[in-house]
């Protein structure tokens, strides 16, 4: 058994804190809360067995990540929940489902490698800029109640495409959809992102996950008192209680 049993937020910026409330408020199955920890540094990661990487601004964290020295442990961390063996969870809210994708269209920072991620091609910033943010709801039928979630959009990525798994990777699983009626226009999405980008096959997907790494493009730490998703998070993906 891994000696790691914290559950780490990324926060170097964006919405960590909110991450870190959730996550302080939900419990196993068995009633107990798990220990959270704030990740700045190779050693404060160390501690976790599951990330959540917020939203926020991608190319300030990824800068971050090079600068803190969390680059090589991330990506082993990635490389190792990708195989979805359950030895460690990934989760990428927004800013974290980019920094998650194996292929980003849109500018990214200079000398950005990426971590090798999920077999997934994302567009940055193509629901539009901070003025076309949005609420919908969404429904997110793993979840044990099934009320809809009111799903926040800033500046949201939109998922291009699914792309090939690599070699001996699990297959990457849509989880929700919002209806293509929300999607922008290219003509909005051109503005927004500057490039030539033309919504993909698979941009009504707005949660994924591939092995252990989940990715969403909203924002469900947004939503105070809502914490299904997170509580899933926890008990399915991080400490799979329902695995036999
Ligand atoms: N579009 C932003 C980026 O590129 C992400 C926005 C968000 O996390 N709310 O980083």
């Amino acid at each position: 058994m891994d000696s790691r049993h914290a559950v780490g937020v990324l926060a170097l910026q964006g919405s960590f804190a909110e991450h870190i409330a959730a996550l302080e408020a939900v419990t196993t199955s068995a009633g107990k809360h798990v220990p959270v920890v704030a990740v700045r540094t190779p050693a404060d990661l160390a501690r976790c067995r599951a990330l959540i990487i917020p939203g926020g601004e991608s190319t300030t964290i990824s800068l971050l990540i090079r600068k803190s020295g969390l680059y090589d442990p991330l990506k082993e961390f990635v490389a190792l929940a990708k195989r979805g063996d359950g030895q460690r969870s990934i989760w990428g809210t927004c800013a974290g489902m980019i920094l998650l994708a194996k292929e980003i269209d849109g500018p990214t920072s200079e000398g950005w490698e990426g971590f090798d991620g999920m077999d997934v091609r994302v567009a940055r910033n193509q629901f539009g800029r901070q003025l076309q943010s949005f609420s919908h709801s969404v429904q997110l039928p793993f979840l044990p109640s099934d009320a809809p979630l009111l799903a926040t959009f800033i500046r949201a990525p939109i998922l291009h495409s699914v792309l090939p798994p690599s070699a001996s990777s699990p297959l990457v699983k849509p989880l929700a959809r919002v209806p293509t009626s929300l999607l922008p226009s290219t003509k909005r999405a051109l503005s927004a992102t500057g490039g030539q980008l033309t919504l993909g096959p698979d941009a009504e997907v707005v949660m994924y996950r591939q092995g252990d790494l989940l990715a969403c493009s909203w924002h469900p730490e947004l939503n105070k008192g809502e914490t299904r998703v997170h509580e899933w998070w926890l008990r399915e993906m991080v400490l799979h209680e329902n695995d036999t």
